[in-house]
């Protein structure tokens, strides 16, 4: 299916700054310095990310010189939408750009219950234009790394699929393109803004940070104000096979990877999810189920093993062209295994196969 949505946040390149890029402190001290009262730093959070306001007309609350002034200064919306794919199975992919002209990507996931009502709405949203990393699976890695996103063009991703999608989204994931911990300061601002007392968008228990495995960074996230649930791409289990499929993986090996994962968990005492891609014959055997459980069982933790999204269009080569998804039976022998050790296992089905939905692969299209 495909449907191209007319656009309604068309933005030009502007030289205005973001006002949702300003931390709250900040923003009082603009106001103030433009001899305003503080609380109308509260006024206008509260018209942005509680009233959804998206000019500043329409913050009817605020005298008509502050109105002025401000959107003399700022912009609020930052991005900009170019295309919403909408998939047989409910999930939608959309491709956004930047003042720029760079792409990134979200999905949206509807998760049906039983009476197939949507019970649970997760976004995935992207804290990079592309990628530095450069993981041998991944299509948005060929792209290499563009931009990092701000705070603003991260949470701009939430409150466009919201009003286009009509519908609340209850759950976060920040697994689109880019690694987020390599934006770390512009990730954890967004947090904080999203989960913030005044702004209540959405709980930092409802958002999830996947990670390719910065080490030093995710002991840093445990002493954030907002630490979000966190999810390791470990995708191997020695440190050689990592260091094949994930470059990174030569800075903080395995054992530092741990040891920051049990510092998370000791911090926030919140599970932590290990996200696994099982390919063909080189991270799928006994030895791996048996070095996997060992790994899942240092913290409470579960594991999700994810489809390998085919990502020939990017005419792999070397590694990348080796990785062929497991059988499917070898994939839940490791699942059994791990469960007969009371780990809690997810087996993924992918979102969104028709529609292109590898990450990376719509916004690698437009660049070219
Ligand atoms: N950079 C972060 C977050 C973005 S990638 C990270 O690596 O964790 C989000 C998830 O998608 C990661 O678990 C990543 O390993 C996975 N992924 C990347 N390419 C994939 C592919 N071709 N098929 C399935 N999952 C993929
Ligand atoms: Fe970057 Fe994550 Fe893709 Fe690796 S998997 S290249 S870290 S986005």
């Amino acid at each position: 299916m495909f449907e191209y949505s007319e656009n309604r946040f068309q933005i030009k390149p502007s030289v205005k700054k973001q006002i949702k890029s300003l931390a709250y402190d900040e923003l009082v001290d603009y106001l103030q310095a433009a001899g305003e009262e503080k609380y109308r730093a509260d006024q206008i959070l509260h018209e942005i990310f509680v009233n959804r306001a998206t000019d500043f007309s329409q913050m009817t609350q605020l005298p008509k010189h502050l109105r002025k002034m401000l959107a003399e200064v700022f912009d609020i919306t930052s991005i900009s939408l170019e295309e919403k794919r909408v998939s047989a199975d409910g999930s939608v992919k959309f491709l956004f750009s930047l003042a720029d002209r760079k792409f990134i990507e979200a999905v949206y996931m509807p998760w049906a219950n039983d009476d197939g009502e949507v019970e649970r709405s997760t976004l995935c949203i992207s804290t990079m234009s592309g990628c530095p990393v450069g993981c041998a699976f991944c299509a948005t890695g060929t792209l290499g790394f563009k931009k990092n996103l701000s705070p603003s063009e991260i949470i701009d991703q939430i409150f466009i699929v919201e009003q286009e999608l009509g519908t609340k989204i209850n759950n976060i994931v920040l697994m689109g393109m880019g690694e987020p911990l390599l934006n770390y300061e512009n990730v954890v601002r967004a947090i904080s803004l999203l989960a913030d007392e005044k702004t209540k968008v959405i709980s930092r228990r409802k958002i999830t940070l996947s990670t390719s495995g910065i080490a030093p960074r995710i002991r840093e996230l445990a002493h954030s104000k907002f630490p979000p649930k966190l999810a390791i791409s470990l995708h191997a289990t020695t440190n050689g096979t990592r260091n094949k499929i994930m470059p990174i993986a030569q800075s903080f090996d395995l054992s530092s990877l741990m040891d920051a994962v049990e510092y998370y968990y000791r911090h926030t005492k919140m599970k932590i999810t290990y996200e696994y891609i099982p390919f063909d014959g080189i991270n799928d055997s006994a030895e791996d189920a048996e070095r996997l459980r060992k790994i899942a069982q240092r913290v409470p933790s579960r594991v999700n093993f994810i489809p390998f999204n085919d990502i020939s269009f990017t005419k792999p080569q070397g590694v990348s062209f080796e990785l062929k998804p497991s059988p499917p039976e070898r994939v839940a022998r490791i699942a059994d295994y791990l469960r007969s050790h009371k780990i809690a296992v997810i087996v993924r089905d992918s979102f969104g196969r028709d529609i292109e939905a590898a990450c990376g692969q719509l916004a690698l299209s437009r660049e070219k």
